[in-house]
């Protein structure tokens, strides 16, 4: 991105220096018949160019290229950080996931939900296994205490 407008900045430059050149030519030719044929005779080559399109289309596409590929770049970026936040989303989902499980004593993999799990056959509902007692404290004994308070 910089690169390119530097290089865009030097193109300016460029045309101001041609523009200031051609000025100065046109001064000098104004009483040098010479020059001014000379001159005459390079503007007509130039319009010439101009008019065959010598080299423009060729830039014309280059740049359209780059500005699409420039657009696509940025375009991929952006996905790829999108990406990058939901896969963080989901790894913080899983482990809350598991937190909540360890806490309640429960399969970290089906809650005992499928009897194919791997890990405990379907056996693995809340109370199966023995509670983290610090992830308990954590997660359920506020609400137990909540409800406990309710029901007096
Ligand atoms: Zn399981």
């Amino acid at each position: 991105m910089a690169g390119q407008r530097r290089h865009g900045g030097l193109n300016v430059k460029k045309m101001e220096q041609n523009q200031l050149l051609e000025q100065m030519i046109a001064q000098q030719a104004a009483d040098n018949p010479q020059l001014q044929t000379m001159l005459a005779m390079m503007q007509q080559s130039k319009a010439n160019k101009t008019a065959t399109g010598e080299g423009s289309d060729t830039e014309q596409e280059l740049a359209a290229c780059r500005a699409r590929l420039s657009k696509a770049i940025a375009k991929i970026k952006q996905m790829s950080e999108g990406m990058e936040a939901l896969q963080q989303d989901l790894a913080a989902m899983v482990h809350f996931g598991e937190e909540l499980a360890h806490a309640v004593g429960a399969c970290t993999f089906c809650w005992g939900e499928d009897i194919a799990c791997r890990a405990c056959r379907g056996r693995g509902k809340p109370g199966s296994f023995e509670p983290d007692p610090a992830l308990f404290q954590r997660f359920v004994l506020p609400a137990y205490r909540r409800n406990k308070t309710n029901l007096q």
